[in-house]
């Protein structure tokens, strides 16, 4: 069906196995936790991803979340996960050996920070070099003979920084690495690093992919052989294995995503042209935006959509900033990110989630999650909140 249906058609249609025995239009929930298995003396593989035996090493609305994300996106196989932070360890834990060398982006989510900062160095000896990976040389210089891994994220969260994913790609292959990428902030639509280059594509389902706020989940996409691998270590063996009703919810999301990403494009767009406009503005990142500083890059990666996240700052201290979250009314000030209402998080200039570059984002910063409410409505809550503050 994938081949010849339109995206938005896949999303509806996609995974979804027809229920002969009732005759269910929606996706019934499987909630149990064994399967029937042979009587025959047919040999089990208890550790097995390909039948069903047990909830962990696969189970039904599992199959349909996973078929549903390999059809939107074109990926040969998918895993998914419990948390998007179980999904990144689902890639780092398998293809990361003690002695192995892996190349980080230094903006990147905070649990894939300290991971890379301390509990891989300091419990399994892996060696990691942090660099600014929009800056592709820099990637290159870091390139060592026992390099096995190079991971990305990109738009970077939190600053939106675009790294290269295409030359990256080619850089890890020459040095017999992978290219994992991160692209939660991208959501599914807007960009597809497997069709970059990437050899796995990890999203924390969490965000876009659900998009309703209501389940944690994480999914790593990519060829077979390497998912196998993720299923077998990291979903069967370590067991950050999805409930199916968790899977359920997040494939009854996925549905409206091409819709949903389309729309938090169009009103980021125009919301981020109001705060570039603004005297109260101190600076705004959006990669849609001609003056982001790797706007052309965006241009080339992404399918013309390019998401809700914008990165932005105030003029004024601390105080003024802590007014401004007060004075919103319809943006919440909150951690998680791609949902239908908008949020808000504020790092001030001595969070310890601070990246260390760009300079501009040194004196603190907000992160902005554009949400489906009207864009109209959305800048009148900004301006009222500049006004009550005195900004403009
Ligand atoms: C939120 C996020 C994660 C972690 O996902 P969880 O579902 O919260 O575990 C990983 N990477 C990025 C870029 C994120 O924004």
């Amino acid at each position: 069906m994938e081949g010849t249906k339109k995206t938005q058609t896949i999303a509806v249609h996609g995974g979804v196995r027809r229920d002969d025995t009732f005759g269910a239009i929606n996706q019934p929930i499987y909630m149990t936790s064994n399967y029937r298995i042979p009587t025959d003396g047919t040999p089990v593989d208890w550790s097995g991803t390909q039948s069903n035996i047990y909830a962990r090493n696969r189970n039904v609305n599992q199959m349909v979340l996973q078929d549903k994300l390999c059809a939107l996106t074109g990926a040969e196989d998918c895993a998914i996960f419990a948390s998007g932070v179980a999904a990144l360890t689902g890639i780092f834990i398998p293809f990361l050996n003690s002695g192995d060398h892996a190349v980080i982006s230094e903006v990147c989510y905070s649990a894939t920070n300290l991971l890379f900062r301390k509990y891989l160095p300091e419990k399994y000896k892996v060696e990691v070099t942090f660099v600014d990976s929009t800056d592709t040389d820099s990637v290159r210089a870091a390139i060592r003979p026992n390099t096995r891994l190079i991971h990305i994220e990109t738009p970077g969260n939190p600053t939106t920084g675009i790294s290269d994913i295409k030359s990256i790609a080619e850089i890890a292959h020459n040095a017999g690495a992978l290219l994992s990428v991160d692209a939660t902030f991208a959501g599914p639509i807007c960009m597809v690093p497997l069709q970059l280059g990437a050899d796995l594509e990890i999203h924390s389902m969490t965000k876009y992919i659900n998009g309703h706020g209501d389940s944690l989940g994480g999914c790593v996409l990519g060829r077979k052989e390497l998912i196998d691998q993720v299923k077998e270590i990291a979903m069967v063996n370590y067991g950050g294995i999805l409930s199916p009703f968790n899977a359920w919810l997040i494939a009854r999301g996925l549905v409206t995503v091409p819709m949903r990403m389309a729309q938090h494009s169009c009103t980021a767009l125009n919301v981020a042209r109001f705060l570039e406009e603004s005297p109260a503005v101190r600076f705004v990142w959006y990669p849609g935006l001609e003056s982001h500083p790797q706007h052309q890059l965006a241009k080339a990666l992404m399918h013309n959509e390019y998401s809700g996240m914008i990165s932005f700052d105030l003029r004024g201290d601390e105080q003024v900033h802590q007014q401004f979250l007060n004075e919103l009314k319809l943006i919440s000030h909150a951690v998680s990110l791609g949902d239908v209402e908008s949020l808000i998080v504020y790092y001030n200039k001595d969070s310890d989630k601070l990246p260390h570059y760009p300079q501009i984002f040194q004196e603190g910063f907000f992160r902005f999650s554009v949400g489906l409410e009207d864009a109209e409505d959305l800048i009148d809550d900004l301006q009222h909140a500049f006004e009550s503050c005195n900004l403009v």
